[in-house]
């Protein structure tokens, strides 16, 4: 599907897989030269897609830029490499996770924030939105205002965030300022109205934020029992991704002063020197159950109290 002159979608689509909504998403921008912004799953039906819009456009493939490193965006990187010589990009602060992840596929070229990629006339550029994963890339052309989102903003529903909300919510604030026109994101529908996308999403972290912080005040809880709190209408089976959410907003209160945790096992004493703490976790990996503590002024009050929220 053509998104804009010079730019193609290609939806890989994936209707069984819980997280990712209806397609992967990859784009080829370019006609001659081109580049690929994500690279598919890497299985059969994905590599296929690729390798006919490649054949229809008849463009030489000259860059793979991997918005981060999670299978279904390098997943079909090497054997696209092998096929057309393409140089593959990263961020640097990925290069060691590819070749970790991707049986030692090496990036060819290392990308920064604001760096740009010229592709058949085409100037695209690149921001590091740190979040989802610490070296996410969204990719944007000025000429059209199209922005490429990989994990960071998706097509339809949220996320999950993976420790950093702090740093998230600084990289959506950032993507807003290049007031883009059209979203093209890693997976599910293209999104036409971008600005008012990025603000809905601002919004909906925000009202998270003001859930926890209304539960906290009602009595400590862990991560988990937040979850079951605010989280009622959603899919179970998402309730663990909900819960990297809410341990990434705890982070952000963490450091913003305004909640403290205890370790339940030690029995009471605040946890101090984990407040940096934020790395991702590994799946179905048990972690200590923290109780998280809103912190009131002197006066005895809840800093922040939104009346009726999660409680409906
Ligand atoms: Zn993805």
């Amino acid at each position: 599907m053509q998104v804009a002159p010079k730019v193609r979608l290609i939806a890989i689509p994936e209707d069984n897989h819980l997280m990712r909504l209806t397609s992967t998403n990859v784009y080829l921008i370019g006609e001659r030269e081109a580049l690929l912004v994500d690279s598919g799953l890497g299985e059969e039906l994905s590599n296929r897609l690729i390798f006919d819009s490649l054949a229809e456009t008849s463009a030489k493939l000259a860059w793979i830029v991997i918005t981060h490193v999670h299978k279904d965006h390098f997943g079909g990187a090497a054997i696209l490499k092998e096929a057309t010589g393409a140089r593959i990009a990263v961020h640097a602060a990925n290069a060691a996770a590819l070749e970790k992840e991707a049986d030692s596929l090496k990036a060819d070229v290392l990308l920064e924030d604001q760096s740009v990629v010229e592709v058949d006339g085409v100037k695209v550029e690149v921001i590091n939105t740190p979040g989802h994963s610490p070296g996410d890339l969204c990719l944007y052309i000025r000429d059209g205002g199209i922005l490429f989102t990989g994990d960071t903003i998706l097509g339809t529903g949220t996320v999950v965030v993976d420790g950093d909300m702090v740093q998230y919510m600084r990289s959506l604030d950032r993507l807003l300022e290049y007031e883009a026109t059209i979203l093209c994101p890693g997976h599910g529908p293209l999104v036409q109205d971008a600005g008012r996308k990025i603000r809905e999403i601002i919004d909906h972290r925000n009202m998270r934020e003001e859930q926890i912080i209304a539960h906290l005040a009602k009595g400590n809880m862990t991560p988990w029992d937040l979850v079951q709190a605010i989280y009622v209408d959603v899919d179970p089976k998402l309730h663990k991704a909900a819960e990297r959410n809410v341990k990434g907003h705890l982070l952000k209160l963490l450091q913003e002063g305004r909640v403290r945790k205890f370790d339940r096992q030690l029995g009471g004493e605040p946890e101090h020197e984990k407040v940096a703490e934020g790395q991702p976790e590994k799946e179905g990996e048990e972690e200590p159950a923290f109780i998280y503590e809103l912190i009131r002024p002197s006066g005895g009050r809840p800093i922040r109290r939104i009346a009726g929220i999660g409680e409906s």
